[in-house]
């Protein structure tokens, strides 16, 4: 049984006269557990996305069921879910402590047990010590991690963060995706996460969801995302990839071979014919640059290197390919005995 599911989920909005999609119809389900992200740029919709498993929206079509229940209607303090926003809205007169224990105590939950429980939580999301202080006298982190410790304090069964981290410089970033990690597996409960970094998803996720203007283009693990982009759009978003076409001239074996020009080979493993225009994407760090043409039927492309940026583990390679193609190439830098230090 799928955690959060939706089926057919469609948001448009009236604005000034005007119908805006939001959401153009996303089917997904989400498992018990799974740290799952949406990922995509700005204004494709996964903000509204979250809003309507919230409930703080509800869909113009669809449905949304959470643990098997069909929810649309259902306001969102009686959904079992929790949701994170950027801005942490800590109450900024009470102490870490109160922040907390605030909707535990207004739910009426008794003295001990809430003592008990905020204490759990302050020590998962590791701020044991600094239950008196202020959201003010914290750093942006811990004023980060109080917000999620208020969030999960009430044991909801999944937790929604929309760019819980955006307010953060990359370092800390860095830190609080370890950080998150770590604990969404200490509670073991489902995370839907929401961001527009990619490398944040793909450190993160069991899987990720990439959305482009109010659909999903993709869903899968991180590695099939990465390294089986399904559309120029996902291969485009996620790192850095170039773009090749051509025409095929030989075919077969589930194999198209493009040759540009005289001892030029791309190898395509598809089922296209001859003939057929095709277009492919390689990742910068699969392809290398040599001086002499290499021998056997492998790929090849000739070239002009063009630039050459050092970034320490990799040497960046700008090619100008005889195809007027401009391709990237990412060489790893491997260390020589001399650099070892003795
Ligand atoms: P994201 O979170 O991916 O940046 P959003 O879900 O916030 O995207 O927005 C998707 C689209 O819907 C955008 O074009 C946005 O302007 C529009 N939108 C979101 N909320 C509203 C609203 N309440 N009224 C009108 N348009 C909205
Ligand atoms: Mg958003």
């Amino acid at each position: 049984l799928a955690a959060i599911e939706l089926r057919g989920v469609k948001k448009t909005f009236q604005a000034h006269g005007d119908a805006v999609a939001a959401v153009r119809g996303v089917d997904v389900a989400i498992g018990e557990g799974e740290f799952f992200s949406l990922l995509g740029p700005s204004g494709c919709g996964k903000t509204t996305t979250m809003r309507m498993i919230a409930g703080f929206d509800e869909p113009t079509e669809g449905e949304v069921f959470l643990h098997g229940q069909d929810v649309v209607g259902v306001p969102p303090n009686k959904r079992d879910v929790n949701m994170v926003f950027q801005s942490y809205a800590l109450f900024p007169h009470m102490t870490v402590l109160e922040n907390v224990a605030f909707g535990l105590r207004r739910k009426g939950v008794a003295k001990a047990e809430v003592a008990r429980r905020v204490g759990e939580m302050l020590e998962i999301v590791d701020l044991k010590g600094r239950e008196r202080r202020r959201p003010r006298e914290l750093s942006g982190g811990q004023q980060q991690r109080v917000a999620l410790a208020r969030a999960l304090v009430n044991r909801p069964r999944a937790l929604l963060l929309d760019e819980p981290l955006g307010a953060l410089d990359l370092k800390l970033r860095q830190a609080m995706q370890v950080e998150l990690k770590r604990i969404q597996r200490e509670v073991g409960i489902t995370f839907v996460y929401v961001t527009h970094d990619q490398n944040e998803a793909l450190t993160m996720s069991d899987r990720i969801a990439v959305m482009n203007d109010g659909r999903i283009e993709q869903l899968g693990t991180p590695r099939e995302i990465y390294e089986r982009p399904a559309t120029a759009f996902v291969a485009g978003f996620i790192g850095t990839s170039n773009v090749l076409s051509g025409t095929v001239a030989r075919a077969g074996g589930g194999r198209a071979v493009i040759e540009p020009g005289p001892g030029e080979r791309i190898v395509v493993p598809c089922d296209a014919a001859p003939g057929e225009e095709i277009e492919l994407t390689v990742r910068p760090e699969k392809i290398d640059v040599r001086s002499d043409p290499p021998a056997g039927d492998g790929c090849a492309l000739r070239g002009t290197v063009t630039e050459v940026v050092y970034l320490g583990m990799f040497t960046n390679y700008n090619v100008a390919t005889s195809t007027g193609a401009e391709v990237v190439v990412f060489v790893q830098n491997v260390s020589s005995a001399d650099d070892v230090a003795t």
